[in-house]
């Protein structure tokens, strides 16, 4: 490992013994979710991406704990094991376009970027999509697209995807975004299943444009926001 500052190498042991974490995580969850492990890529992503550049400097203490913290406007970085998780689900490669929604501050969208060709991710708060973006520049993230906007509708100029990531917990599966889906691409979403409930759906879309999809773990994922409509 090169040389690094005391506080820089604290964030690197921290992280790893995160991901460790994660990885056990997964094996004890195996029976919700049908894997027992996360593709070592995955894992490896998560290992390099540091977490504490996106936490609100109050909150740094705690980047490496496996839980979402608030990141203002009313909403959060989301856990670091269900980031893993959906990622691991969406499989993306070095191929592939993903399109995420709900930028937030930017913590999945980097470890999307990590593993994918491009990731074009959109957020409904425009305060989070300029320091998400300023944020990701610093790091290096040069093969990431923002847009400021409602995600129900997905990006079409930049369709279609090979995966798609939703990051805040819609109603239904919003048919926009099955209409962006590449043919064999794969869909993680949150969606309502009920009053204050949440799970994680996984769809897969077959060679005839069909998707199918599964539960895969209950979650507690902010709204997907309606915008307001102008009347
Ligand atoms: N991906 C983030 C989690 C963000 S929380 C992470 O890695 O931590 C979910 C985000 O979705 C919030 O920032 C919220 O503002 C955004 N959001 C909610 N409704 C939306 C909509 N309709 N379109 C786009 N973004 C939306």
């Amino acid at each position: 490992m090169p040389k690094l500052p005391d506080v820089e190498r604290s964030w690197v042991a921290e992280r790893q013994r995160l991901t460790d974490e994660i990885a056990g995580e997964a094996l004890a969850t195996s029976g919700l979710t049908g894997r027992r492990s996360f593709a070592p890529p995955i894992l490896d992503a998560i290992n390099r991406v540091p977490r504490h550049e996106f936490v609100p400097a109050e909150h740094r203490g705690l980047a490496y704990a496996d839980i979402p913290l608030p990141i203002g406007h009313g909403q959060t970085i989301s856990q670091p094991f269900i980031v893993a998780l959906m990622t691991d689900l969406a499989a993306p490669t070095k191929d592939d376009t993903v399109l995420e929604i709900g930028t937030g501050c930017g913590y999945q969208t980097a470890v999307l970027a990590e593993l994918a060709g491009t990731v074009c991710t959109i957020e409904i708060v425009p305060e989070l999509r300029i320091a998400a973006a300023e944020r990701l520049a610093r790091l290096g993230y040069g093969n990431v697209a923002m847009a400021t906007g409602d995600g129900h509708r997905g990006w079409p100029e930049k369709a279609p995807f090979d995966a798609i990531v939703v990051t805040a917990a819609a109603d239904e599966i919003p048919p926009a975004l099955v209409d962006q889906l590449k043919p064999g691409g794969r869909l993680v979403l949150p969606v309502q299943s009920g009053p204050g409930r949440q799970h994680l759906v996984l769809g897969e879309k077959d060679a005839g444009g069909e998707l199918r999809t599964r539960p895969i773990l209950p979650v507690a994922f902010v709204p997907f926001r309606r915008p307001i409509e102008p009347s």
